[in-house]
């Protein structure tokens, strides 16, 4: 791997036979598919997301053209992604959040509130716009685009209203708006700063399954689609502005990659275009030893493998959705998390293969808002398949694991799964075992409901004696009960089952290991 202290630069990685002058030389290749070009070039590719957050008002947006161009001073080509404008400082609406909330209220009967969201949405993104566009015309046909897409909003609304319902399928389609607005906004706000820009409908380009709200990005269709897409513009000297979070089905059908999405679509992008870099820009000075609203003192953690930032992101590190890894792990693309506000700082370098520094634990996260289940009996001793079935009834409920752990003397299994879905867990498996319940093999499936996952996270956990032991004894030295613990599939965490309300400090407890 080449030194991390080039990794700002990206002209840094062209060195003959790294990997990623092979990976360039590949873009070189499709570049001169599409283009024409006769001889094989090396052009260096960087994607910079920016988050909610990062767009959130006119003088972020103005921030982050500062930043595209800096990195067109540094990069051949540019990629930004975007995801929707968040909450900024003169008001509170984050919209992707407001769209939601339409959606539903509309779909419960209420004819208000979507029509006031529209209004605010309206008021927001025509802010922005005359905040960052001095051309009166372009801002008259960006403000056009963004009112028909107001427009599309409020229709759908309506008729969810009809409805009474509304489909997961209405809900991605209701829900991407924001992105397709704020891509608008922002390709405008770089021409306003000099920088060529064009928007783009990640619709056209990141084709996923029909998994609605939580879709999956077929990969084959996607690069096919995001060349022939971005590669004429990037050749042009066009920056494209691509909408994070969304894409659509091979029939066209609009779908959405899941809350926080964005991260997932700058990191797809980056993988189908052999990106030298992705980096991740939000509103926190990379990824941290914990999330900063609530261990105050969380320090910024300089570098982490793809590995820990995977089980990080899983066990509810908010700043990236936890599949962002996933396809740059695959291709040797570094990632980086930076902050838009505080640009000069490093953030934090993920990258596939580190020497491993410092202690064992790096960071610590929280799930809340789930339960645990437990089936349990005296009976359940050396009886094959218990656990087969168990799982396969809860597959059955489309319910998703998010850890396990089986006591020794194999009389009962537990498992974490979102609170929200416990209630459906627990039937199916009543349903599942009945005969063994009535022959009482199965003592009880029971449920404790006001659950957290705290879990400890850092590549020394497997090998270094007596962090388990650490952990849980800096958990009982706060007097917090732990409930059931299990080691990460990936061997660089170890999570524990807390009650909610010791959730917080069992975070500040294992977070005074870090950096031991
Ligand atoms: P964006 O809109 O830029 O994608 P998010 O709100 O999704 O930003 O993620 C950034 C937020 O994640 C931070 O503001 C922080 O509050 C939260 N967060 C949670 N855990 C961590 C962590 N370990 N390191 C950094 N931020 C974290
Ligand atoms: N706007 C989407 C959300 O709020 C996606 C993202 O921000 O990453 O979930
Ligand atoms: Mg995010």
């Amino acid at each position: 791997m080449p030194d991390l202290a080039g990794l700002d630069n990206g002209k840094h990685f062209n060195t003959p036979g790294s990997e990623y002058n092979r990976a360039v030389c590949g873009q070189a290749a499709m570049i001169q598919h599409y283009a024409g070009l006769t001889t094989q070039q090396t052009m260096s590719l960087v994607v910079l997301k920016f988050g909610g957050t990062s767009v959130r008002d006119a003088q972020a947006m103005h921030q982050v053209a500062r930043i595209a161009r800096s990195a067109l001073s540094q990069w051949e080509r540019v990629v930004v992604v975007t995801s929707a404008m968040g909450k900024a400082p003169n008001d509170t609406i984050k919209v992707t959040d407001a769209l939601i909330t339409a959606a539903r209220t509309a779909a419960d009967g209420d004819s208000e509130t979507f029509h006031r969201v529209r209004r605010e949405l309206a008021d927001k993104h025509q802010a922005a716009i005359d905040g960052v566009i001095a051309n009166a015309d372009e801002r008259q046909r960006i403000g056009d685009e963004v009112e028909q897409l107001l427009s599309g909003f409020e229709m759908l609304c309506a008729s969810v209203r009809v409805l009474g319902e509304i489909t997961p399928r209405a809900l991605d389609a209701i829900s991407g708006l924001g992105e397709r607005m704020a891509a608008r906004i922002l390709a405008g706000a770089l021409r306003n700063n000099g920088i060529p820009a064009e928007a783009v409908d990640a619709t056209e380009i990141i084709i996923t399954n029909d998994n609605y709200l939580s879709a999956a990005p077929l990969m084959e269709a996607t690069g096919e689609k995001t060349r022939a897409r971005l590669l004429p513009l990037l050749e042009a000297g066009i920056v494209p502005v691509v909408t994070g979070f969304i894409g659509a089905t091979p029939a066209g059908v609009p779908t959405t990659l899941g809350r926080g999405g964005s991260d997932f679509s700058a990191s797809i992008i980056g993988a189908v275009l052999d990106a030298n870099e992705v980096h991740n820009y939000t509103d926190v000075d990379g990824v941290m030893t914990a999330d900063p609203r609530i261990v105050p003192n969380a320090r910024t953690i300089e570098a982490l493998t793809g590995q820990e930032m995977s089980e990080l992101a899983f066990f509810g590190a908010q700043v990236l959705h936890p599949m962002t890894i996933a396809p740059l792990i695959e291709k040797g693309i570094p990632l980086r998390v930076k902050n838009t506000f505080n640009p000069s700082h490093p953030g934090t370098l993920i990258q596939h293969e580190l020497a491993r520094t410092g202690s064992a634990i790096k960071a610590v996260t929280v799930i809340d808002q789930v339960a645990m289940v437990t089936v349990a009996g005296r009976g359940m001793k050396g009886v094959p398949g218990i656990a087969g079935r168990t799982f396969m009834a809860v597959a059955r409920t489309s319910t998703s694991v998010l850890m396990i752990s089986q006591a020794s003397a194999e009389q009962n299994i537990c498992f974490v799964v979102p609170r929200n879905a416990a209630v459906k867990v627990v039937h199916e498996l009543e349903h599942e075992f009945a005969r063994e319940l009535s022959h009482q093999e199965i003592d009880h499936i029971s449920v404790m409901d006001e659950a957290s996952i705290v879990t400890a996270v850092g590549m020394g956990i497997s090998d270094t004696p007596g962090v388990s032991g650490r952990v849980c004894s800096a958990l009982g030295a706060h007097g917090i009960n732990i409930h059931a613990i299990a080691q990460g599939s990936s061997e660089c965490g170890i999570s524990l089952i807390v009650g909610a309300k010791d959730s917080r400090e069992a975070v500040r407890a294992i977070h005074a290991l870090t950096g031991a």
